[in-house]
């Protein structure tokens, strides 16, 4: 099959034939139907993912796709069926999973698909006699990728796949950011900070939680419209935060969302709550930078909150993504600037890159 390599950090991804094996014990072989182009894939080119250790690497992670074949012991899904590859796969038996903090399963099988291998250190991809790794366990910039059975959500095959492979990182990231991280409540203010990929799906997911001010902060005017589209009540070309929130919600917002990873721009967010007001972390930060924020703010009953990927549980997130979307409540068209062969995936990365689109996504024949 062929797929898009990594073989150099900060190099161009390399199209190449790949050969991928079957399927083992609780592990799916799907072709893939459509990935999403991220960030956090820009971030394994740029070496800066702790995670993308060894090279070469397939990346991609947001995908959808068909089940070919299934493993022994699967019994969840069978070749035929339509599914959406969610980012982690839980084991449902350690602490976390037990608590229901399943976004931080610690079983052995998800802190190694994590690296790129299987619970054994092995993976299903080769090329010549070099071992090839798929990044978090999926490498979906490939026509083919073999995956747990617990990252496959089953969903209805007259579902576009292009479309919902998005749910299964920009879409759940955003929307779980404001449902399970936050809980926003219905009639409350937000402010979200960075309306790219991943910050309209905030946007659509405080209009879902019943929000009724909605500001859209960027320093990106054709974000703000795209933003607008989706929900936003309010957009500010930011410049001064605190300030320019103030003017439109007296006294700052309930809610703040940072999707930029860019401390100073999470700590002028924080700074735009209200007394009581809770800020959540969406964006990835970059690696070795401080968040600096007055203790006096934080005194103020003011709550600071992270998350990985919205805090998902992906058979619980994912069909409820998909539902809302099947339903016309959840924009997923609106997000897809381009849709480009795999053949193109180093023009979809540069766009990402220059922040000129929300989504590219690869699409498979
Ligand atoms: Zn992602
Ligand atoms: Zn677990």
């Amino acid at each position: 099959m062929r797929a898009a390599l990594l073989r150099e950090y900060g190099a161009p991804l390399q199209i190449a034939e790949v050969r991928v094996e079957a399927p083992k014990d609780g592990e799916v072989l799907v072709a893939i139907a459509a990935s999403g182009v991220c960030g956090s894939d820009l971030k394994a080119i740029d070496g800066k993912s702790p995670v993308v250790t060894h090279l070469p690497c397939v990346l991609g992670h947001e995908s959808a796709g068909v089940v070919e074949a299934v493993g022994p012991g699967v019994t969840s899904v069978k070749p035929g069926d339509h599914v959406v590859v969610a980012m982690n796969g839980p084991c449902g038996r350690c602490r976390n999973c037990a608590r229901g903090r399943v976004h931080l399963c610690s079983g052995r099988t998800r802190m190694a698909a994590i690296m790129g291998v299987t619970a054994d250190g092995t993976t299903r991809l080769s090329t010549g006699d070099e071992v090839v790794r798929p990044y978090i366990g999926i490498g979906s910039f490939a026509e083919k990728a073999v995956v747990t059975e617990a990252m496959c959500v089953k969903v209805d095959r007259d579902a576009p796949l292009d479309l919902l492979a998005l749910t299964a990182c920009g879409v759940v990231t955003g929307v779980g950011a404001v449902l399970n991280v936050a809980r926003v409540e219905p009639g409350t203010s937000v402010l979200v900070v960075g309306c790219g990929g991943v910050g309209l799906n905030v946007v659509q997911g405080a209009v879902l939680a019943g929000a009724t001010t909605i500001i859209a902060a960027d320093v990106v005017e054709s974000k703000l419209d795209l933003a607008t589209r989706f929900g936003a009540t309010h957009t500010v070309l930011a410049d001064d935060l605190p300030k320019q929130v103030g003017e439109i919600v007296r006294g700052g917002t309930d809610y703040a969302f940072d999707v930029t990873g860019v401390p100073e721009v999470l700590a002028k967010a924080f700074a735009s709550t209200q007394p009581g007001g809770t800020t959540v972390m969406v964006g990835s930060p970059a690696a070795g930078k401080n968040l600096e924020i007055p203790p006096g703010l934080l005194f103020g009953s003011r709550r600071l909150m992270g998350t990985q990927g919205g805090d998902a549980v992906p058979a619980r997130d994912l069909p409820l993504l998909v539902g809302l979307y099947r339903s016309g409540r959840l924009n997923l068209e609106g997000l897809v600037s381009e849709r480009v062969p795999l053949d193109d995936v180093n023009d979809a990365v540069a766009h990402v890159r220059s922040g000129a689109v929300a989504r590219s996504v690869i699409v498979f024949g």
